[in-house]
């Protein structure tokens, strides 16, 4: 394949076709150099050297009645985590400021659950109004199912941006998930749009899916004209129906980025949840397709820290898009 090629018309708005996205994904090895460097082309073009750090808070962990098999969260697993129910206010105030002073441009605030209770939803907008008006950081929130009318409040409290994943294709969904739908999920993002709020929604790979399964989402994703894509690797947890699923490696991971940026060429690319285990010591390989990092960990897992992030961020010879740090709160 003409990487080369692909990345002139990707950087023209071409859509990259299903077919050449699988073949991308089944490239030898050898292939690699040429696809990062031609994703890097694409990636420069827009975002520079740039690399943007996200911070998630899980406030409220666990109990959840869906049935999604990747996720320790779901009540059907028997995953040994801490379950809680949502963290009050003032937490997530303090966890934004706290992700501000490591660095973050932004904090997502995520609740587990099919959806967003009315007095949950009253709660994040309290913490979100008191954060934008207290913390030089974007404001992000993942909370499940969204209508219009609790998209529209998240608007209101100033939310600036709000993540539903669609993590896989369409044809796929049903072997991950029964209780929900994927077109539920695309009914949430197309909600979220319609508030005027920015989008952020991601894929999770490495769940049995085939090549074509990772394409089509892309392309799905592309459709829809997401701000913003984390693609995460599954970190197979003990308990869940995933349990020992390992069919990842460190140069595929790499080529699902590739393809994500040549297909994704304006928007975010997010090197999300299972980085550390799955790319290994290929991740700072990871920059060159993606322009932004989770640190300090996922929801259930740890993660790379702060200070790890940004030492290898500078060993790449890129730089770190940071907010200015704020004086230590000594309220
Ligand atoms: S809806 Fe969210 S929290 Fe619940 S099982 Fe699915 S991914 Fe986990």
């Amino acid at each position: 394949m003409d990487y080369g090629h692909m990345a002139a018309r990707a950087l023209e708005g071409d859509l990259i076709g299903i077919d050449e996205g699988v073949e991308l994904l089944q490239a030898p090895m050898d292939a690699l150099p040429m696809m990062l460097e031609a994703a890097f082309r694409v990636r420069r073009a827009t975002f520079g050297r740039r690399v943007q750090f996200h911070v998630l808070m899980n406030a409220k962990s666990g109990l959840c009645p869906e049935d999604c098999g990747y996720c320790s969260q779901s009540s059907m697993a028997s995953s040994d985590i801490e379950r809680y129910p949502l963290r009050s206010a003032e937490e997530m105030v303090r966890a934004a400021r706290s992700a501000h002073e490591s660095g973050a441009h932004r904090f997502c605030v995520v609740i587990s659950g099919r959806g967003v209770a009315d007095d949950e939803l009253e709660e994040v907008s309290r913490a979100v109004q008191a954060i934008k008006s207290e913390v030089p950081i974007e404001v992000c929130c993942s909370l499940g199912l969204l209508d219009l009318g609790k998209a529209r409040q998240l608007k209101q409290a100033g939310v600036d941006r709000v993540n539903h994943n669609l993590n896989t294709s369409a044809a796929y969904y049903t072997t991950i998930c029964s209780t929900h739908t994927y077109a539920d999920r695309v009914a949430t993002v197309k909600a979220v749009q319609q508030a005027g709020l920015s989008t952020c929604s991601g894929v999770l790979a490495g769940m049995g899916e085939s090549d074509r399964d990772l394409v089509d989402v892309a392309r799905a994703l592309r459709v829809l004209q997401v701000d913003s894509v984390p693609v995460n690797f599954l970190n197979s947890m003990s308990g869940t129906p995933l349990e020992g699923m390992r069919s990842l490696t460190p140069w595929y991971c790499l080529k699902v980025l590739c393809l994500f940026r040549f297909m994704l060429p304006k928007t975010e690319i997010r090197v999300a949840g299972g980085r550390e285990v799955n790319l290994r010591s290929l991740q700072p390989l990871a920059l060159y397709p993606g322009n932004s990092l989770f640190i300090n960990g996922y929801l259930t897992t740890g993660g790379q820290s702060a200070d790890e992030a940004i030492a290898m961020v500078k060993d790449m010879g890129f730089d770190v898009d940071m907010l200015p740090v704020l004086a230590p709160n000594t309220t």
